[in-house]
């Protein structure tokens, strides 16, 4: 700053030297008049290169930066240094983003920019592939307009992305997409474009491959299994020394065509997508039914009871399915539950939601067990599963069917107090029956 006032003001100094000077010799008038000229002419100066700076700034160009003498020097050199960084920080960002789309170019997913109007800002190759985008045409397109199947445009408009979306390509039905929406930004987003084809045709291999072979095994286990119950009907057909070993034969062929039931039952839910008959399911008649095996499976060591039951509630839903599912939470209760314990069956309405709950006063389970016991052949304690004759599947049998009724499994469990298992169903397949209505 210093500088400055020295560029500036430092001209007056010899400037007034020289008029003191010239004083007595032309006179005071005519060294005014020649101040006057002098002040004039810097002003000049410094309006000309002010008018060549502003001409300059409506095109500022690097190479095209004016020169300039006194502290216009300074004023030039000084824009130019400023206007180097930014050019050079201006590079340094440009070719960060271009690596950038050119990493997101070579990704094998489709990735495609949307703006808050669901316009296609940018897309990588890989989405121009599968969703058949032209991202130098595509640019400003709503996506809707390119991507019309009509899952898409409801998946888009539904702003719930928590779950991804499968769908068949337009360009091509053997190809199966998984897209995924992303919300980023100010409402901007990002769709992330799977081909998940590989993995569909893995996943129907194995459940084939699961179907196939529980159904060959099916056949010869039903002749072990009815062969061993013929001998065992037949008197003195099993020697005494031998009973205990043709127990354990049957007990565990048993327990195999068990497996083989609940394997081809789940692998029939998984690969049937709709629910197939539809009807409203008296639950409150079905319950009933239910209470008589449960009596049979129980032998007498539980008192079991019907609690809550709404009997004008019931359900969309398929009748079969539904008993599955109802038989598997009270057998469990059966089975883990000790002699003389309590097993109470509910039905009712709360909030709207149908709920079927079993409650018991059994084993109970540890909190860190609950979130996992629907996975296939998860059990909490491996042997006492064997030897009620568990398979492991049952509360993925469970879990599956409620999933393909839009309903949730509840467990609430405390350790050596009891547990209730709740099966949950949404409000859209509630019907309040009149009294008295049979079911279908
Ligand atoms: P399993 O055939 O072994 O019973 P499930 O899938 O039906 O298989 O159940 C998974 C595990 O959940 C069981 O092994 C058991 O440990 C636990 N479980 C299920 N129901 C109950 C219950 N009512 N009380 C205590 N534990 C239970």
């Amino acid at each position: 700053m210093q500088d400055f006032w020295w560029r500036t003001l430092g001209a007056f100094a010899p400037m007034a030297l020289f008029s003191l000077l010239l004083w007595p010799v032309v006179g005071g008038r005519n060294v005014l008049i020649l101040l006057i000229v002098w002040v004039v002419a810097r002003l000049l100066t410094h309006l000309y290169n002010l008018r060549k700076l502003l001409r300059w700034l409506k095109n500022p160009e690097l190479q095209s930066i004016p020169n300039g003498s006194g502290v216009w020097e300074d004023v030039y050199a000084s824009l130019y240094q400023v206007l180097r960084q930014h050019s050079r920080s201006e590079t340094q960002l440009t070719s960060a983003l271009e690596r950038l789309q050119k990493a997101a170019s070579a990704l094998p997913d489709g990735l495609v920019v949307l703006n808050d109007a669901d316009q296609i800002e940018w897309c990588n190759h890989a989405a121009e592939l599968q969703l058949g985008l032209d991202s130098a045409h595509d640019s400003g397109q709503p996506i809707t307009y390119l991507v019309r199947q009509t899952d898409f445009v409801a998946y888009l408009s539904a702003h719930n992305f928590s779950e991804p979306l499968k769908m068949r390509s337009a360009r091509n039905s053997e190809v199966l997409l998984e897209l995924q929406l992303v919300p980023f930004g100010e409402n901007q987003k990002l769709l992330n474009c799977r081909d998940i084809t590989h993995l569909e045709k893995m996943e129907t291999m194995r459940r084939d491959f699961i179907a196939d072979v529980s159904h060959e095994l099916r056949t010869p286990l039903t002749v072990v299994v009815g062969f061993l119950e013929t001998l065992r009907d037949i008197q003195g057909a099993v020697p005494e020394n031998l009973r205990h070993y043709f127990d354990l034969m049957e007990q565990q062929a048993g327990r195999m065509r068990r497996l083989v039931e609940d394997l081809l039952t789940l692998s029939q839910l998984e690969s049937s997508h709709g629910l197939g008959q539809e009807l409203v399911v008296d639950v409150p008649s079905m319950i009933n039914g239910l209470l008589q095996e449960a009596h049979g499976l129980s032998s007498g060591k539980h008192h079991i009871a019907i609690g809550k039951l709404d009997a004008k509630l019931a359900l969309y839903g398929n009748l079969e399915e539904l008993s599955s599912a109802f038989i598997n939470l009270i057998s469990n209760a059966i089975r883990y539950t000790p002699e003389g314990g309590d097993i109470i069956i509910h039905w009712s309405l709360r909030n709207g939601e149908a709920v079927f709950a079993v409650e018991d006063t059994g084993l109970g389970i540890d909190a860190q067990h609950i979130p996992r016991l629907t996975e296939r052949f998860y059990r909490v304690d491996r042997s006492r599963s064997r030897a009620t004759g568990g398979t492991g599947l049952g509360l993925s049998i469970v879990k599956h069917i409620l999933t393909r009724h839009q309903g949730k499994l509840e467990i609430v469990s405390e350790l050596g107090k009891g547990s209730t298992f709740s099966a949950v169903f949404p409000a859209a397949r509630v019907k309040v029956a009149m009294p008295g209505a049979s079911h279908s």
